[in-house]
């Protein structure tokens, strides 16, 4: 779930291993910790806390290469110094770190125990170090497989060996491990924002895979022993985007740099010519795009709501029935997949477990699935084989901001070309287009008028609770602007339809109860207005995000953001939303880039 570092080469890899890590805090983690081979010795540093605490412990100046680092985001074992990783086996010759969790470690554990192994932390991931350490087998390779061979579960991990120096071995089983291949040294992480300062050349590991590590190069092989053929990816994110510029937080910065990111994911995808879209990575002819009946849709979190967005747009534009689903709920109900359905994978990461495993249901009973992710080259984008990029950058907040908004874009470019194969006349298609073309200015418009929220999260800030309401795709954006107020303001946030507000939570409405109202100025308009007399009758403060417009219920704080073509109107609105939840956030003084408990691509079940 969290972050492994690893590095061989010419080079000390202590600096290497740290200046890593501080790249991967931004997941969220509870310890940290590293390991370098120096003199057939291991010297080994580790402490529950921050990547400054384990800083701190380093000696001036450690020498040595390889070594392996790790953040913890601890599943088994309390967050503590002795279960923060690397571990090592009693001789302390082997050490590993290891992101995801072995199944049957306790079983594992209690046999070794009965050999007389004496474990040194509750962690599940110790058994890995003990269990290399007791392979009879004359490479660090064939331990590691060998050992591999007796765990169920998840795993990324690297591992090194004292006495063996000249390699490292890491392997891959649902918790991604990549290579960066540098000049006479190989990098390893988990992520790649810990790679591109080094190398845009990488290599993802797959699940049942594991490699080789040497300062020269590297082989990969199955688990089973079978070599694979592995060929390098360009990284395409350089390492400034990974700084946080003049901005106090990334989550700001990200909301700032939308205008930007949604021209990468309208680049070169515009067919102005023929009024439509043009998605190079579907890799589905004009034919089998009209044989798509339905369409559905999963993700988690932000990505699940982003596609509620592109359900709606789906439905609206391409007359297809389309429909989202949270990917956890999904691939649990055992679901019936037909042949005429296209599945859509949503993923920032596309490391997230849960949406790979619905791809990996849908895939396994024949189905197709596409999909839409940021990070090039990932699991999910690997697993799908087809799908739409999102080029929105690296996003390091782990809420989400410009990669849901830029995930609302690829719907739209998405059903823009499934609805001119079908009954999208030329004239809509056109004015969609340009619509689409507008809105980088539109949204650089809206983050100009930043002041106008700053009361309005004044007040909102001061309150326990908060309603967010909105119909049909309004509906989504409230559910994104709760969400995304309760993952970084730690408020109690609840989103409703509008027309769901009588049939049971308007009981909880009263003057210390704000309702945040999404009010397009659509065929919806009038209906959303008498939602607001049957809140504004009940004494509940009114804050709206709207176009503008004549008003004639006055309300406690207004948003406005400039219209769009109908269908994308969501786009906007949920824009000052985002704005909303960060200024609640400053203003209550939480863990903006990191809230508690949360971790940026949840790569655990
Ligand atoms: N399951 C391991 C532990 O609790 C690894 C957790 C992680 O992925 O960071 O130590």
């Amino acid at each position: 779930m969290c972050g492994i570092v690893a590095y061989i080469g010419r080079q000390d890899a202590a600096p290497i291993l740290m200046e890593g890590l501080h790249r991967l805090e931004y997941r969220g983690y509870d310890s940290a910790g590293l390991a370098v081979v120096r003199g057939a010795a291991l010297r080994l540093y580790k402490t529950q806390g921050k990547v400054r605490n384990l800083e701190h412990l380093l000696p001036q100046g450690l020498k040595g290469s390889p070594g392996i680092a790790h953040t913890r985001w601890a599943t088994h074992g309390e967050p503590s110094d002795r279960n923060a990783h690397p571990h090592t086996d009693a001789a302390s010759r082997y050490a590993i770190v290891h992101n995801g969790i072995i199944e049957n470690a306790a079983a594992l554990r209690a046999q070794l125990t009965a050999q007389g192994v004496e474990f040194r932390s509750d962690t599940d991931s110790e058994v890995l170090a003990h269990l290399i350490a007791a392979m009879p087998a004359d490479t660090l390779e064939k331990a590691v497989r060998a050992a591999l061979q007796l765990v169920t579960g998840a795993y990324g991990i690297a591992v090194v060996d004292a006495e063996r120096p000249e390699a490292l071995v890491v392997a891959r089983q649902g918790s991604p491990v990549i290579l960066g291949v540098g000049d006479r040294e190989m990098f390893v992480a988990s992520d790649a924002a810990a790679l591109v300062r080094h190398t845009q050349s990488v290599v993802h590991l797959d699940d049942g895979e594991i490699a080789v590590v040497r300062a020269d190069g590297f082989e990969t092989s199955t688990l089973e022993g079978g070599p694979t053929v592995k060929v390098p990816l360009v990284l395409e994110w350089q390492a400034e985007a990974l700084g946080k510029g003049d901005f106090a937080h990334f989550m700001h910065k990200e909301i700032a740099e939308q205008p930007e990111a949604i021209r990468r994911t309208l680049s070169g995808r515009l067919e102005p010519r023929f009024q439509t879209t043009h998605l190079g990575g579907l890799e589905m002819a004009a034919r089998e795009l009209l044989e798509v009946r339905r369409i559905k849709i999963l993700g988690c979190g932000s990505a699940y709501i982003a596609g509620c967005i592109g359900a709606q747009l789906i439905e609206q534009l391409a007359r297809i029935p389309a429909h989202a689903e949270p990917a956890s709920e999904f691939r649990y109900r055992n679901p019936v997949i037909e042949p005429d359905t296209l599945y859509v994978a949503v993923s920032q990461s596309g490391e997230t477990f849960d949406t790979l495993a619905a791809v990996q249901e849908v895939t396994r009973k024949g189905g197709r699935a596409l999909g839409v992710v940021n990070a090039v080259g990932s699991t999910i984008a690997r697993a799908c084989g087809r799908g739409i990029y999102l080029h929105a950058g690296p996003e390091i907040a782990v809420v989400s901001t410009k990669t849901f908004t830029c995930t609302a874009v690829a719907f739209a470019l998405l059903a823009i070309h499934l609805g001119r194969l079908r009954d999208l006349s030329t004239g809509h298609g056109e004015r969609l287009v340009a619509a689409l073309e507008a809105l980088p200015d539109q949204v650089a418009a809206i983050l100009a008028n930043d002041a106008a929220i700053e009361p309005i999260a004044r007040s909102i800030a001061g309150y326990h609770d908060v309603y967010f309401v909105g119909r049909a795709a309004g509906y989504a954006v409230a559910m994104e602007g709760a969400l995304k107020l309760k993952e970084v303001s730690y408020q109690h946030a609840e989103a409703y339809p509008a027309s769901e507000l009588k049939h049971g939570p308007l009981a909880l409405i009263d003057p210390q109860t704000p309702t945040v109202v999404v009010l397009p100025r659509d065929e919806l308009f009038a209906k959303n207005v008498s939602t607001i007399e049957e809140i504004r009758a009940r004494r509940g403060p009114i804050y709206l995000v709207t176009q503008p417009g004549p008003l004639a219920v006055a309300v406690d704080g207004l948003l406005e953001v400039p219209s769009s073509e109908p269908e994308l109107d969501p786009i906007l609105l949920n824009i000052p939303l985002q704005l909303l939840a960060y200024r609640v956030a400053l203003a209550r003084g939480t863990e903006i880039d990191q809230p508690r408990n949360l971790a940026k691509s949840v790569t655990v079940e």
